[in-house]
Order: structure tokens, then sequence, then C-alpha cells
């Protein structure tokens, strides 16, 4: 979906593909709501959050035209059933993201973010204090941009987990089971301990996968995957 207003269009700009899909997707769980009752996906209105709790803006409101506070809040799991259930496919879902696994994520960003403090204290040359800092600047910003852009995205004939610079497209029609199980040695692109195993033929065996919005997920693989059948939370042959 194109960017639709200017600060959108700006963050496109600025920000990697990646980062802005991620945004994107983020801002598309939250809605905008005037208290008239009338309320819109938050991204079609032009907005942008991805993450967060509750906030008021003050609005314009098509239904009602006036302009009042209006509430950005997260859409409630039977909004975004009802999302489904209308036809929207092929959206971007974030992966889920453990707590223990944020706090490892961002404390080692922060580590090697304070690395300068120490190493340029003794640093003989003013250049070299400047290549410490933009090399720590970039070395802490791996882990982050993994957990940013971390998403998988299902199409007609594709599944695509994209995380930091990995990208890949799994043939549906060649995927042979998703399992809650680890069922062999796989690319793990899941930062939740609640994963999903999809066996594929490759060099890695498998990709391990962590959608939020699990569910949701499940239904929109199986719709695709003919093949295979859905039995609990899983596929098989
Ligand atoms: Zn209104």
């Amino acid at each position: 979906m194109p960017a639709e207003t200017a600060g959108q269009r700006f963050l496109e700009r600025i920000l990697s593909a990646g980062l802005f899909e991620a945004l994107e997707a983020g801002t598309r769980t939250f809605m905008l709501e005037c208290s008239c009752g009338n309320k819109r996906d938050l991204w079609e209105a032009g907005g942008v959050k991805a993450a967060g709790s509750e906030q008021r803006t003050l609005a314009r409101c098509g239904v009602c035209s006036q302009r009042t506070w209006h509430r950005k809040r997260k859409k409630t799991e039977t909004e975004r059933r009802q999302e489904f259930e209308s036809g929207v496919r092929g959206r971007v879902y974030l992966s889920s993201r453990a707590w223990w696994a944020s706090i490892l994520v961002w404390a080692s960003a922060a580590l090697v973010w304070a690395l300068p403090v120490f190493l340029i204290a003794d640093v003989p040359e003013p250049d070299w204090a400047l290549g410490i800092l933009v090399a720590t600047f970039f070395a802490g910003w791996i882990g982050p941009w993994f957990w940013l852009t971390t998403r998988y995205r299902i199409t007609e004939t594709t599944l695509h987990v994209d995380s930091g610079f990995f990208h890949y497209e799994l043939d549906l029609g060649r995927i042979t089971e998703v399992s809650e199980q680890r069922k062999s040695l796989g690319m793990s692109f899941a930062f939740d301990t609640k994963f999903l195993w999809v066996g594929y033929p490759m060099t890695f065996g498998a990709v391990l996968i962590s959608p939020q919005e699990r569910e949701l997920f499940l239904r929109e693989l199986a719709e695709r995957c003919q093949h295979l059948h859905r039995v609990g939370d899983e596929l098989i042959a």
C-alpha cells in the first residue's frame, strides 16, 4: 500500500524499505476513532503509530464533520478478525516478541553503543574516535534492525520471510509441514518461544517464524496451501 500523506511519504523516504513496511504493518493494528463512533484504520487515516498505548489527537471526522478528540487505539482481536473475514489478504504479519528477547536485544545494543565512552578516552588520534563512534553505532544497530524488521507475508504462491538483510521466498506448494514442534534445525526468524516450524526442502531444512496474530496467519496459510490440512495449530500433509 503506498504512503498516503506527507508524513508517511517523508518516512518512506528516510527509512529503509524493511523498516517502513514494518512501521505500516504496526500502524495498521491501530484505529482512529471519533467520539461519534466513526472509526478508521490509522494508516489509511494518514497516521503513524507502530507501538505503545492509546493516545488522543485532534482530527476532523468525515462522518459528524466535527473537529474532535479522536482516540488512537489498538484494534481489538474481533476487529482484526473482521478485516480478515471481509477479505483482507496478503497483510504483513510482524513477529511476536517475547519480553526476555526484547530485553536481550536492546540491552546488548545499549552495551555496544556505550563502548565509545570507554574506548575513546584512550584513543591517541581524534580520527580514530570518529571511526569508533561510527563503527559502534552500526554494530549496535544490527540487533534492533533484525528485531524491528522481522515480518512474514503470504501471497498467492509464496511465503515471504524478511528479517534485516535476509529475504526468503518459500514456494507454498513445496512446504511440507507447519508444526509447533521443532522437527529439524532451521534458520530462525522467531523472537518468541511460541514459534512455528515450517518444513521446506532447503539447505537449513526449515525456517522458524513467530507471527503475531498466529490464528489469522495460520488460516491464511491453510487457505493457500491446499496440499496441507489443518489440525489444531499445525498444517500437515
Ligand atoms: Zn465523528
